[in-house]
């Protein structure tokens, strides 16, 4: 693209200039003509509907109507003038109000000529008024035959500099004078073919100035597609780069600290699920080439034994391994399991995280580069460049959808070929945000819970009910059960911020005597060690009830706790609802997970609160999320990146998502390196497009 018209900064079109371009650069990104050729309309106005002043109702928002002006005329109120016309359609009149441009309106308009009245109804004591309309002489409304207004979306300050929606019209339009005929092809014949695509210039005209709807239709089809495309073919021909180009370690033996980790410290039987993970994982050690895969499950269904057992091989073939993370408690929480899981094996096993100590982190540092290190498990401290291992084979990232995309390719350049990746994920992602999040990267499902798991049985109430709610935890304390209570961070307010908490704590410490229960509190702004004596307190059963925020949320695993009280339930997200609640229904008891609500809650919350009671599956709960939030939020901000369509929409398109993941695939396997003259513009298109830099680098 280096020599097309596309890379022209659009300070050179017509109308924008070195200000304006300046402004659209910051408030929009659009820096060169591709981007705003690139820059569509979020809806259309339909234009090509008149309507009668007899019809209007207010639900009408703009609309469009043919008549005359009988007679203009001005109006003083105070010191300021108007003008006020009265417009006929040839049954009915309605008024018409300019404030401002008076003379110009004065001259403008031609008494019993026939225009085009177009506006932003205004209801006024009942009667429906314009204020400020668009129009137009009828004649040359209907020369320019525009049936689908663009409506692009602007800011205030693009307002404010005079960057209206007639303005982008106009740019656009002085865009497609300059680019001419220049528009390339990216995708090959055969697929437009297949999909009877419309020619990219065809499909950018019609996506900005459509004739009707079917082009409109065609056009948005085809950019979808060619967008799909493309993110497919950027996974997998990574991932197919990655495959064939980077050999991986060979791990050829299952060893001694397998098989008696295996045979004497494994006390349950591994589900079939967690046995064919294993199995893929091995098949991937023992193929010369790195494993890049995905273990899915659902919270609870055990993915950190096969992550150990898949560690544990890493150590037998003499490499070293490690486990990331997201949170300290949880790196704790991992570390202390494993330690324990390990303890009759001669493995070195410790930790690292933000808040280790100056003299413990160079021991660590300096074990790890000497290689007697074996097992190093830490948060994203380890992810730092003085963090160097002497041979890491196999690293575990654990909740990767916490961590940005950037942190985890950093881990690639710990050893060199990159070691072996296991990213683990308890949120449970739908089949379609995978696909377009990770293309082809190799899927494992954990889709069984060990045997004797119940159901957590889901309950919401109200507020007013909180005493009877207490009862039945004094009851569930009597019985033997600890009990997590959890409460709202609000985090736009730091004052705020630990409100709910201490709020509840205090209710609970009237509710619940000190004599008779213990009661732990923790959050996240507390030091460390004093998270850990709590979290220590509460795992051996010397809490019965822990009242915390949502730094419990990941990865706590205490069996004996049954309860999961959520305070202000509502103000939860569905993937976190389910992150807490999986919390509890870990050991053989009946668990409870009760959302208490207030007694009027919003309907989408209501939503949220109805899928955790009817389900406790996670992949439900995820599709549920997915519709109400969309793709970007259940990634959250770090990654909703990769997903920034320009106008695809994976759930609605999901269709043409699997289309064009086909179509790639079987484009990569006929021509795996785009050598094939065919295969040309796909090709240029990958390698020169600003959008694709990164492509560039594999290949
Ligand atoms: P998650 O997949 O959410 O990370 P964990 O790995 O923490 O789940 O496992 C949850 C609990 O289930 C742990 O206490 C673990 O020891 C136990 N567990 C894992 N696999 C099995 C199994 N096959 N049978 C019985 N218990 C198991
Ligand atoms: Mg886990």
């Amino acid at each position: 693209m280096k020599d097309t018209k596309l890379n022209t900064s659009i300070e050179f079109i017509k109308g924008i200039g070195k200000i304006r371009a300046k402004i659209l650069k910051d408030e929009i990104g659009v820096k060169n003509c591709f981007d705003l050729l690139n820059y569509y309309p979020y809806k259309y106005l339909d234009r090509s509907r008149f309507y009668k002043i007899n019809e209007l109702t207010d639900s009408n928002i703009y609309v469009q109507i043919i008549g005359v002006f009988k007679n203009i005329s001005y109006k003083k109120s105070g010191n300021k003038y108007r003008i006020e016309g009265v417009f006929f359609d040839g049954e009915k009149s309605i008024k018409v109000l300019w404030f401002k441009g008076l003379s110009w309106i004065e001259k403008s308009i031609i008494l019993k000529s026939k225009y085009v009245l177009y506006g932003k109804l205004n209801w006024f004591e009942n009667s429906p008024s314009f204020i400020h309309p668009d129009f137009e002489k009828f004649e040359s409304f209907r020369k320019k035959s525009i049936n689908l207004q663009p409506v692009y979306s602007t800011t205030e300050k693009l307002t404010n500099s005079g960057i209206s929606n007639k303005y982008f019209i106009k740019i656009i339009k002085a865009l497609f004078n300059f680019l001419g005929n220049q528009f390339d092809e990216n995708l090959n014949e055969s697929l437009n073919k297949k999909y009877n695509l419309i020619s990219p210039k065809l499909a950018y005209q019609n996506i900005h100035f459509p004739s009707d709807k079917k082009s409109l239709e065609d056009a948005r089809y085809r950019l979808k597609f060619e967008e799909l495309f493309f993110n497919q073919l950027k996974f997998k021909l990574t991932h197919s780069m990655v495959k064939n180009n980077s050999s991986g370690y060979y791990f050829p033996n299952v060893g001694i600290n397998f098989n008696s980790f295996y045979n004497e410290n494994l006390n349950f039987e591994l589900t079939s699920a967690q046995k064919r993970v294993v199995k893929e994982i091995r098949k991937d050690f023992s193929s010369k080439k790195q494993m890049i895969r995905l273990l899915q499950g659902d919270v609870g269904s055990g993915k950190t034994i096969v992550a150990l057992m898949s560690m544990l091989i890493s150590i037998d073939n003499g490499y070293q391994t490690c486990l990331v993370a997201p949170t300290e408690i949880l790196a704790f929480q991992h570390f202390n399991n494993i330690k324990n899981s390990l303890k009759d094996l001669a493995i070195n096993i410790k930790i690292l995280t933000g808040s280790t100590k100056r003299s413990d982190r160079r021991i660590i540092l300096s074990e790890l580069f000497d290689g007697s290190l074996d097992i190093l498990i830490g948060t994203h401290a380890l992810f730092e460049d003085n963090v160097v291992f002497k041979n890491l084979g196999f690293a575990v990232i654990d909740e990767q959808h916490r961590f940005g995309v950037k942190q985890r390719s950093k881990i690639w350049k710990k050893n060199n070929p990159p070691p072996h990746i296991l990213i683990m994920t308890a949120t449970p992602i739908p089949r379609t945000l995978t696909m377009s999040l990770y293309g082809d990267l190799d899927l494992s499902i954990i889709d069984e819970l060990p045997p004797g798991r119940k159901d957590v049985i889901t309950v919401r109430r109200k507020d007013s009910n909180r005493l009877k709610v207490f009862g039945f935890l004094k009851d569930q304390i009597k019985k033997g059960r600890q009990i997590y209570i959890v409460y709202p961070l609000i985090e736009e307010s730091k004052k705020m911020d630990l409100k709910f908490l201490k709020d509840g704590y205090e209710s609970i410490l009237r509710e619940f005597d000190q004599n008779k229960y213990s009661i732990g509190v923790m959050h996240g702004r507390m030091k460390t060690p004093n998270k850990d004596f709590e979290m220590k307190q509460f795992s051996e059963g010397k809490t019965d009830i822990l009242v915390s925020t949502t730094v419990i949320e990941v990865g706590v695993n205490v069996p004996n706790a049954a309860v999961m009280i959520i305070e202000n339930a509502e103000r939860f997200g569905l993937s976190q609802l389910h992150q807490l609640r999986g919390r509890v229904g870990r050991g053989k008891y009946d668990s409870y997970c009760i959302l208490m609500t207030k007694d009027k809650i919003s309907d989408e919350a209501k939503i949220r609160i109805d899928a955790m009671v009817e389900t406790n599956d996670g992949f439900r709960i995820s599709e549920v999320d997915l519709k109400l939030r969309g793709p970007g939020d259940i990634l959250g901000t770090q990654q909703s990146g990769i997903l920034d369509f320009k106008i695809a929409d994976i759930i609605q398109d999901e269709n043409i998502l699997s289309d064009a993941s086909k179509d790639a695939s079987k484009l990569l396997k006929n021509d795996p390196k785009l050598i094939l003259n065919e295969n040309y513009n796909i090709r240029r298109f990958i390698l020169n497009n600003p959008i694709n830099k990164s492509w560039k680098e594999i290949g």
